[in-house]
């Protein structure tokens, strides 16, 4: 859809979006580690995932139910997951395709559920009674087959093209590398609706592509997330019927991540790193290093900061639309965002303070920024100066800590044709 305009439009840039290579220097992927300095994931232990995996730790899977056994086989031993082809999530525990309404309950069906909920019927109040029950009890038969657990050293690795389709990958253990992956549409056959999300409502969804959650030690890298071309959605009671949550989201006190090389695309709510307001277990975690990814077409939340210390560095950030755009950074609660050297190519006409957004946070460090906006040449931009003077309160500059962990910072300049060359699957 617009991506492929979109696509056409960088040959602006002089750079254009080539087929991915074959898998290149005869190294094996699956025993890849994480460099000595690169992000917070080489903090104290490092990451090695399942690089140490004996023979019999090591698994080829092109199937759902084959990467179902592999991840739960010999828990905590370093393991390695090669994934060949398409792996389809909605499929029973044969691998036969699974329809929504195969998944749903029999006392669900969506119009009775509109029907009972309908504001202006059931009023602004929270859904509730039998229907909503079978709701819940229809998206818990689809989260047990789409929803896979990834426990403590493990690498699961694309050999050649590999997609997860409709599946959400929740890491839950530490030491995990994800790498030549295409995370594709994961999806909820059976949102939600909130009438007290926002002035008008929403309806929400449950599955992200991959879920970091309570996870540390994980490194993402080279892979693309986005929702598979599943973008046309219909509107009920006036609200997109959303069925896609996040595309990579890190929470419940994950820690020490560097996501990097990925590209991101054509999503509205991208990445949340943190997801309660209330100190519970993420203060002084959710550390995360992005860098060299592309965001795409994204909607929101590039990322969506709480507690966490997030490098953000020489990621190219691209704005076709700006009817598709709400902001790239989100300062939320005691969030210390250090930001540098990032490229924002965005349209004319779009105010450069949309660029972040405030979600009660304090302070954001934006050093290095570059700017083209419309068909101008890029410019240093000075992004807490672009918020602060289009909002009040104003953001304070210190976010009270320096980057410990950076292996290669390059010029804001040269993130343009870095990131469309080298990040994503294949390269
Ligand atoms: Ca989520
Ligand atoms: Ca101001």
């Amino acid at each position: 859809m617009r991506w492929k305009a979109f696509a056409g439009c960088l040959t602006l840039l002089g750079l254009t979006l080539t087929a991915a290579p074959a898998q290149a220097h005869g190294r094996d992927p699956g025993r890849v580690v994480l460099g000595a300095h690169d992000g917070w994931a080489a903090a104290t232990t490092g990451t090695t995932g399942g690089a140490a995996a004996a023979p019999g730790d090591v698994h080829t899977v092109t199937k759902r139910s084959e990467l179902a056994a592999a991840l739960a086989a010999h828990p905590g031993a370093p393991k390695i997951i090669y994934v060949r082809g398409t792996i389809e999530g909605n499929v029973d525990d044969q691998d036969r395709p699974v329809s929504c309404e195969g998944f749903a309950d029999p006392a669900y069906s969506l119009p009775a559920y509109l029907a009972a909920y309908d504001p202006a019927t059931w009023g602004k109040v929270p859904p509730s009674g039998p229907l909503e029950e079978a709701r819940a009890r229809s998206q818990a038969n689809q989260a047990k087959q789409v929803v896979l657990d990834v426990g403590a050293n493990t690498t699961i690795v694309g050999l050649g093209p590999a997609t997860l389709h409709g599946l959400t990958l929740r890491v839950i253990g530490d030491n995990v590398i994800l790498e030549n992956l295409h995370f594709s549409d994961a999806h909820d056959c059976f949102p939600q609706w909130d009438p007290l999300d926002t002035a008008d409502g929403n309806w929400n969804s449950e599955y992200d592509n991959l879920d970091l959650v309570g996870a540390t030690h994980v490194w993402v890298d080279h892979n693309e997330f986005s929702d598979g071309g599943n973008v046309q959605q219909p509107s009920y009671y006036g609200r997109k019927y959303e069925v896609h949550d996040g595309l990579l989201d890190i929470v419940n006190g994950s820690d020490l991540v560097t996501v990097s090389y990925n590209r991101l695309r054509e999503h509205d709510k991208t990445m949340l790193i943190g997801n309660t307001d209330k100190p519970t277990y993420d203060v002084g975690k959710l550390r995360v290093t992005l860098h060299h990814n592309l965001f795409s077409d994204i909607g929101q939340r590039a990322p969506r900061v709480r507690y966490g210390q997030v490098h953000v560095y020489d990621n190219l950030y691209l704005v076709p639309d700006p009817a598709d755009y709400t902001y790239s950074l989100g300062v939320g609660v005691q969030s210390k965002i250090y930001a540098e050297n990032n490229f924002f190519r965005i349209p004319a006409g779009l105010p450069l303070g949309q660029l972040v957004h405030y979600w009660k946070g304090t302070a954001l460090h934006a050093t290095g920024t570059l700017v083209a906006q419309g068909n101008q040449w890029p410019r240093p931009v000075d992004l807490l100066a672009e918020y602060n003077a289009a909002n009040d309160p104003d953001l304070g500059s210190d976010v009270g800590w320096t980057p410990p962990f950076v292996e290669r910072l390059d010029p804001a300049w040269a993130v343009p044709a870095l990131v469309l060359t080298g990040a994503g699957p294949g390269r």
